[in-house]
């Protein structure tokens, strides 16, 4: 069983629409993956009805902006009810925030001598409901400014970075009870990538796990080398919680994230999305 559970499409910063997103999946040669934009579940129906006729199974999931102090930390959500309204309240709120953003960064780039209307920036963000950071990264790539999406966030975008403005993101201890409540299963995307371990070390994933709820942990991530996983395998495995990989495909939005390049086991699966 291939079984890859982190993926994007264009409804949040991926490049593949939903359907297509599926038809990748099924040429990788998956049996099972989720679909996790950021933020929001509107891939989901147009990704499951695709996938059914491909005799794919799609796991529903979101990857959920949360912060850990000022730091962006991000939550893996499956399964959980997509009607619930405290989930949907939180999530309209971090669009919101993204939205809100977007001047701000806009200015600030301006200064740096990077000019961009907000136009070329919504002209990157096709069917995603909301402005990343990433179509402010392309925006800047298709206006000759800089070569590729990494180079914007080394040099401008990244956390904390020159052209960066803070946004509005769930506490992650309340994001995971959120998704507790609302019958899903949560997993922590990537924690010990691009320096992550600082916000959160052992004795706070040991926390989250028998205080919060928190499920499972995403060992197996391409941001995490192999002496990171194997430390983050040994912890989560000890903490009881369950392992998962995935590729974060992106689509061409992110290089060396191909489908099924990191795998979770069935048995794994079986305990984050109890099947009926
Ligand atoms: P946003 O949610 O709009 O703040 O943008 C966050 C997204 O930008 C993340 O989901 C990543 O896909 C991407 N991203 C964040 N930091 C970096 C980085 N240092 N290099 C490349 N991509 C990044
Ligand atoms: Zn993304
Ligand atoms: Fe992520
Ligand atoms: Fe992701």
């Amino acid at each position: 069983m291939r079984i890859d559970l982190h993926t994007h499409s264009a409804v949040s910063d991926g490049t593949d629409t939903p359907a297509e997103l599926a038809r990748a999946a099924k040429a990788a040669g998956l049996d099972v993956f989720a679909l996790t934009d950021h933020d929001t579940f509107d891939g989901l129906d147009e990704a499951a009805a695709e996938a059914g006729k491909l005799g794919v199974r799609l796991i529903r999931g979101v990857e959920w902006s949360t912060s850990v102090g000022r730091r962006s930390v991000h939550l893996l959500g499956y399964g959980l009810d997509e009607e619930n309204p405290e989930v949907l309240a939180e999530l309209a709120r971090i669009r919101e925030g993204r939205e809100d953003r977007l001047r701000p960064v806009l200015a600030k780039l301006a200064a740096l001598g990077y000019e961009l209307s907000e136009e070329q920036v919504r002209a990157q963000v096709g069917v995603s409901p909301s402005v990343g950071r990433p179509h402010i990264a392309d925006a800047l790539v298709e206006a000759g400014y800089l070569p590729n999406r990494n180079a914007v966030f080394d040099q401008l975008l990244y956390d904390g970075g020159p052209a960066d403005v803070p946004r509005y993101t769930t506490p992650l201890e309340t994001a995971i009870e959120l998704i507790s409540a609302a019958g899903g299963s949560s997993v922590l995307a990537h924690p010990w990538g691009r320096g992550r371990r600082a916000q959160l070390p052992p004795d706070y994933l040991t926390k989250l796990v028998n205080d919060h709820g928190l499920d499972g942990v995403e060992v197996d991530h391409q941001d995490h080398d192999e002496a990171t996983r194997a430390e983050l395998r040994e912890l989560a495995t000890r903490l009881g919680a369950v392992l998962t990989g995935g590729s974060d495909y992106h689509g061409t939005g992110k290089v060396d994230h191909d489908l099924g390049c990191n795998l979770t086991s069935e048995d794994m699966l079986a305990r984050l999305v109890p099947r009926s």
